[in-house]
């Protein structure tokens, strides 16, 4: 049964109910290891889906353009002050619809077209909104982009500091979506103050493992954090943006009227939430979790031969190289989803395979964590994935179905929030 119940849905309109029952089936049987996905609380879930979808805010509390405002104000003061206290920063804005708006709102602010803008190269593991030429931010202004070193797979920070030093970009984004290693606040800072560029961090993957204590903190090092909230957060899809009080006014004024319109109030309750949630002991516990499954499954795979970028994680993201196991990333991760292990095919640093056909595969243990795993099992789940790879290799399907038998198996016994099979 969907938590909470769908039953008014079922009803009216049941061709989408029996959709979103199904795809609830399909996330409590299969090891859903994509690194930026999660299960939020069944209290997410609920503020997500509460009337607050109802109501108009266009502004912020007590400067709005509509009336009745009465609990909304509240209701996103609360976000605001939760976030504030959580990540221990000066401003907060809870606003913005997603992590590629937020980030644009931070172009926003600080940048012009045609500016030098800087950010980690996307086949490195940044993101398309760090300037990457098929993003508005690449066409708009003009993106410099650091690498990995070949060698370790980390960032090349000797790179960084040249690069900016030539190019003074306005602003500099630091973090990524395959990034398995820890972020190095502080070296950025340094080479952003002197070049004077504005130093962002996008903590997108890894909010919560900064929330829980599991990753060092930016705060007191970027200019800016930006950050999703439905990733390690497991908070609704959202966003929000962080800064010195310094910058506060440039960020609000970018995010409206600068590029949004109305704030998604359901959402940003759904924020709310999550940060209340984020707060507790028991995240805490989360986040540490995440980060040692992660280690407890990177060192499984390479006893079993895997290559992974940069030799191992920091965090809670793994990045496989399989050219050695002489697969690509694709039929690889379409054959582990057919085993009921959701990845997603992914570039290596330096890969010489497309895009649309790279090199490896990209996976984390936020989700499995939330399902109540430890390393306990992560050394299963080495094999499983060993197991199917070599199977995907030999078009070997019979083994892939008993496999998604045993995931299902194993993932019986450990609920899910937001659904729970019929007794
Ligand atoms: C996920 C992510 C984003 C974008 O978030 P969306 O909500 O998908 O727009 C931005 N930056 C980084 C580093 C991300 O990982």
């Amino acid at each position: 049964m969907h938590v909470p119940p769908i039953h008014s849905l079922t009803q009216t309109d049941w061709q989408l109910a029996e959709l979103i029952q199904r795809e609830a089936q399909r996330q409590h049987d299969k090891l859903r290891m994509i690194p930026s996905e999660n299960y939020v609380s069944t209290a997410v879930l609920e503020a997500t889906g509460s009337v607050l979808t109802n109501k108009y805010s266009e502004g912020y509390a007590g400067r709005r353009y509509y009336e009745g405002q009465q609990l909304v104000d509240p209701i996103e003061l609360l976000a605001i002050e939760r976030a504030k206290a959580l990540f221990g920063v000066e401003h907060a804005n809870v606003q913005p619809y997603s992590g590629s708006p937020a980030n644009l709102a931070v172009y926003l602010a600080f940048a012009q077209p045609g500016d030098p803008v800087m950010g980690m190269s996307l086949p490195m593991g940044g993101h398309l909104t760090h300037g990457w030429s098929v993003s508005v931010t690449g066409k708009w202004f003009r993106p410099v982009r650091y690498d990995v070193r070949r060698e370790t797979g980390r960032v090349d920070l000797d790179q960084v500091r040249d690069l900016a030093r030539r190019e003074r970009p306005k602003v500099i984004f630091c973090g990524g979506t395959a990034i398995p290693r820890t972020i190095d606040f502080p070296a950025f800072a340094e080479i952003a103050r002197e070049v004077n560029a504005i130093l962002v961090a996008d903590i997108a993957h890894i909010a919560g493992l900064i929330a829980g204590g599991a990753h060092p903190s930016p705060v007191g090092h970027a200019d800016v954090i930006s950050t999703t909230t439905h990733k390690t957060l497991r908070g609704p899809r959202g966003a929000m943006l962080m800064s010195t009080a310094e910058h506060a006014a440039a960020i609000d004024k970018a995010v409206f009227p600068g590029l949004q319109g109305g704030p998604h109030n359901h959402t940003t309750a759904g924020i709310a939430v999550a940060l209340h949630e984020a707060g507790t002991d028991s995240f805490r516990a989360y986040a540490h979790q995440v980060v040692a499954n992660a280690k407890a499954l990177a060192a499984a795979l390479i006893e079993r031969g895997f290559d992974l970028v940069s030799g191992g994680t920091d965090n809670h993201l793994i990045l496989i190289d399989l050219t050695s196991k002489g697969i690509g990333g694709k039929p690889a991760a379409k054959a582990l989803d057919r085993a009921g292990i959701e990845t997603n095919y992914n570039t290596v640093p330096y890969d010489t395979r497309k895009p649309f056909d790279p090199s490896g595969i990209r996976l984390g243990t936020p989700a499995l964590t939330t399902r109540g795993l430890t390393e306990a099992q992560m050394p299963q789940i080495a094999a499983w994935i060993d197991e199917v790879v070599s199977a995907a290799v030999k078009e070997d399907e019979a083994v892939l179905d008993r496999v998604a038998g045993e995931v299902r198996e194993l993932l019986s016994g450990y609920p899910m929030p937001g659904w729970a099979p019929q007794p």
